[in-house]
């Protein structure tokens, strides 16, 4: 006889001395380069997974990000717009999609194995396979519309990911928590008319791409955004999240959380002007897991987005996953 539901997970949660996390990659999504010196660079995943190499990381449990088939994509974008991606991929050199988002002969494959990272976390953590992942995949997702590929995004991976929870694993509520310090307009743009998706984001106002006003709510209150002045700091971005996201998110009752880890709020990050620190993105991982523990069994995915600076992004991936390792 099968235990009931309810038992199920109690024996799940007793069975739980230390946390288990995947972790998803895989080497394409370093060959994916968009000329030599744009930002997000093939750099950015190296210095991250060296980083994710050392010894306090042996339990990982690391895994090769699989490609996602377009079945899955085209679950949030337009089936000419994922067409016209792969007849874009050169064989050798460079092609501009706008003014910032290129790709070489790697970035499709890489897009999809981003997605399919992504994904399979989703698969594996709500099969109890781990009790989280983190997903250290590029290019990054969230600016990516169902239709146009934008701030250095082709596919919105993360969006992809909630739509594949609910369709693929019968989820119905799905949260994602967007830190990195730009708006994430497409992941907004894709979950506003959808009373089960809620999307919040903090981020730096004004500043690329120049969405994410507090008015923009989306059709049933499911859309949370946060604006920082450039040179805020720690105490904004606590109290964003302190006073409205996360209370916000804990209303939401979610059945798997989500999160567009972008460490580009980071106080040594090129890109933008917030002053956040590495303890703060501890802060916010502990609180996030904390939630994730008591709304949804711990169900937790994570998924890379933006940040420039080598030593700062290493740095918080690694502080970020640690807490999600539970160590
Ligand atoms: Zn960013």
């Amino acid at each position: 006889m099968q235990p009931a539901a309810s038992d199920r997970e109690t024996i799940r949660n007793a069975s739980r001395l230390v946390m288990t996390t995947l972790l998803y990659t895989h080497p394409v999504c370093q060959d994916h380069d968009m000329g030599e010196w744009h930002p997000e660079a093939p750099a950015r995943l190296k210095a991250i997974l060296k980083r994710l190499n050392g010894d306090e990381f042996a339990a990982l449990d690391r895994r090769e990000a699989p490609k996602a088939s377009f079945r899955e994509v085209e679950r949030v974008h337009a089936p000419f717009y994922v067409e016209a991606i792969f007849e874009n991929i050169p064989q050798r050199g460079h092609v501009h999609l706008d003014p910032d988002t290129a790709v070489n002969s790697a970035s499709g494959e890489a897009a999809l194995r981003a997605v399919g990272g992504i994904c399979a976390a989703v698969d594996a953590v709500v099969k109890g396979e781990a009790d989280n992942a983190f997903c250290a995949v590029r290019p990054p997702g969230h600016h990516a519309e169902s239709s146009a590929a934008m701030g250095f995004c082709l596919f919105n991976n993360v969006a992809i990911a909630a739509e594949h929870a609910r369709h693929a694993h019968g989820l119905e509520r799905v949260a994602v928590v967007d830190f990195d310090v730009h708006h994430g307009n497409g992941t907004q743009n894709h979950f506003f008319r959808y009373r089960d998706l809620f999307y919040a984001s903090s981020h730096q106002w004004p500043c690329y791409p120049g969405t994410g006003m507090e008015h923009e709510t989306g059709v049933f209150h499911n859309i949370c955004n946060v604006q920082l002045r450039p040179n805020s700091g720690s105490e904004e971005f606590r109290r964003a999240y302190g006073e409205r996201i996360l209370p916000a998110l804990r209303k939401f009752k979610p059945d798997m959380i989500l999160i567009s880890a972008g460490f580009d709020a980071h106080i040594r990050d090129p890109l933008a002007q917030l002053r956040v620190q590495t303890e703060d993105f501890v802060w916010l991982t502990q609180e996030l897991m904390e939630i994730g523990a008591g709304e949804c069994a711990g169900r937790v995915v994570s998924t890379l987005e933006g940040g420039y600076d080598l030593t700062a992004l290493s740095e918080s991936v690694a502080a970020h996953v640690k807490v999600m390792m539970g160590s």
